[in-house]
Parts: structure tokens; sequence; C-alpha cells
């Protein structure tokens, strides 16, 4: 194959001299030669040194930790845990990601990462950033930004600092073992879901409850999250009952279904059905029934109380 030189480049080079050309050529060979010596350096014994294996090997149990391929056992489980769809995954600056597993966080960056137990993570508030430049439009107002910073609090590792959209501190507290800590008494703004929640929980709770008549004391768990017990039953109360005839479109159909869904997990669906760009309609609107498709409206939805007469408690 041909290589085609521009005219100038062979006189030009004929006229360095050798030493300044030996020069330039170890300049250029230099970074080539050194991250393949550190390539190497990382990979005897199995990657032993590498900054990844360094950092989850910090997690391994003591007996096994001196093992060279400790750390793949715990690279493993979080490869497991990233391919789930319910992580939490957020771009917190224009290079770094941060993620929580099920029971790992993780910022990642280009050239590094980071990584604790989601059971020895303490999380605390440093402060916030009400987001002004952000001049999308939004209903719900533009989101804070929350400066974070997360300790691991049984091994010296290094502190993970990243901001996070006030929207998905809800979320990450879901996943986290110790509650967050908010030394500094920043006034957090809620999220447009979490406002709703407190909402659809406080209407909910005004509507005569309904007793359970298929269960005998031992409830169910909530479908949706399978952690809370499933606490509400649709039962029609804002109109006359219609059983037979049409489903006409803007009005509650009766649901026969039998209870399967908790208080928080039903306020989301319900959420989730509703016109996002007009927040201010969710209260008076329709949602179908999980499961039946039964259109149901907020006072349709009935908090569920045992034969036995002890109160459901609603989450
Ligand atoms: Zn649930
Ligand atoms: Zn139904
Ligand atoms: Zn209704």
């Amino acid at each position: 194959m041909m290589i085609q030189t521009q005219a100038w480049v062979v006189p030009w080079l004929s006229s360095l001299s050798s030493s300044v050309f030996a020069c330039l050529l170890s300049l250029a060979v230099a970074p080539v030669v050194t991250a393949a010596c550190t390539i190497a350096w990382w990979r005897r014994n199995n990657w032993r040194r590498h900054p990844f294996s360094k950092c989850l090997r910090l997690f391994v149990d003591t007996p096994h930790a001196n093992h060279p391929d400790s750390w793949i056992a715990v690279a493993m489980e979080i490869n497991i845990q990233y391919r789930r769809v319910d992580k939490l995954s957020t771009r917190t600056s224009s290079t770094t990601q941060l993620v929580a597993t099920d029971s790992w966080l993780l910022q990642v960056g280009p050239y590094s990462m980071a990584a604790i137990p989601l059971a020895d993570t303490l999380v605390v508030i440093e402060g916030a950033i009400n987001n002004t430049l952000d001049t999308r439009v939004s209903r719900a107002g533009n989101p804070q930004l929350l400066k974070l910073r997360t300790r691991c609090v049984t091994k010296k590792t290094g502190d993970i600092t990243f901001r996070l959209s006030s929207n998905l501190l809800s979320e990450l507290e879901r996943k986290l073992v110790i509650p967050i800590l908010n030394t500094g008494q920043v006034v957090v703004q809620k999220s447009l879901a979490d406002q709703f929640l407190e909402v659809f929980v406080k209407t909910v709770n005004q509507n005569p409850p309904v007793t359970d008549t298929l269960q005998d004391g031992s409830a169910d768990s909530c479908i949706g999250c399978m952690t809370e017990i499933a606490n509400v039953k649709l039962e029609r109360r804002c109109e006359m009952v219609e059983v037979v005839g049409e489903r006409a479109p803007g009005r509650c159909l009766a649901c026969s279904c039998r209870p399967m869904w908790c208080l928080t997990c039903m306020s989301k669906w319900f959420a989730a059905r509703q016109d996002q760009n007009e927040p201010e309609t969710w209260l008076s609107s329709r949602a179908p029934c999980p499961t039946c498709r039964s259109p149901f409206c907020l006072l349709d939805v009935r908090i569920l109380t045992p034969k036995s007469g002890s109160s459901a408690a609603a989450s």
C-alpha cells in the first residue's frame, strides 16, 4: 500500500539532528510504553493490583480477603444486580454516573469507580442548590440539586460526593438501610410523586374503611412491592354502583377484584396514569383498576380492615 506524505515532511526530517529526532521519538513512544507497563502490572495475579479489584477486595469477607480471585465474586454480584431494571441510575455530572443496585452504591467515572455496600452507607445532605439554570418549564417546579456526601461506616474508604436531584432522593432513600442525615437542616423540595402520595394517603384515610371478608387474619403481600401488605380495596362509593351496562367514559365502574395492592403502590399506579403536564387535575381524575381496568376515582379507594376489627396499617 502506498503511503502519501506531504512534500515538506521528508526534507524537515532530514534537517533534524539525530539527538532531536531520538528525543521526539521517545516522547511519542513513552505514553504507549507507560500504558502497556501499567496494564501488565495490574494484570499480574489475575488483576489483583487493578484499582477496581483493590476497591472491591475491601468488602470481601476476612477469611477470603487474601485470595487473588476473592474480588471476582463481589464483581459478579454487582454485575447481576446492575442488570436488574429496578436499580437507580443517574448521571451526576458530565462524566460520572451514580448507580444504586439492591445492595451496592457505585460511582462510576471514566477512569475510576467507587463502591460502598448500601447496608454500610451513610448519606449526609451537605447543602442544596436551587436549579435556576434549567429553563425547561415544569408544572412541578425546577428540581433542587442536593449536595450529598456518602461514607462507609465499617471500612476506611474514600467518601463519595455527588449532586442529586431532589426528585431522586426518595428513590435513593428507599434503597438505604441507614437513614439519610440532614445535619444542616436543608429544606428539601419533595418530588411531585411524593407530594401526590401524601395527599393520596390523606384523602384515602378520610374514605370509610371496608372490612376484608375474604381473608381470615392473614393478609396477602402487595403484588407491586411484595414488602407491604395488600391493604386497599377498590369499592365504588362516588355514585350508585352500575354493574351491568357499557363502560361509559368519565364514569367509575364497579370493581370485583380481590385486594392485591398496598396504598403506596396504588398511589404510584394512579399517578402514572395521569397527564404528567396537568398535576392539578390528578385528584379529580380517574385511573383504571390494575387488574380489571374498571375506572376508579380517589373516593373509591378504601382502606381494608381485617375481619377481627383491628385496622390494617396504612403505609
Ligand atoms: Zn406495594
Ligand atoms: Zn378491578
Ligand atoms: Zn369513583
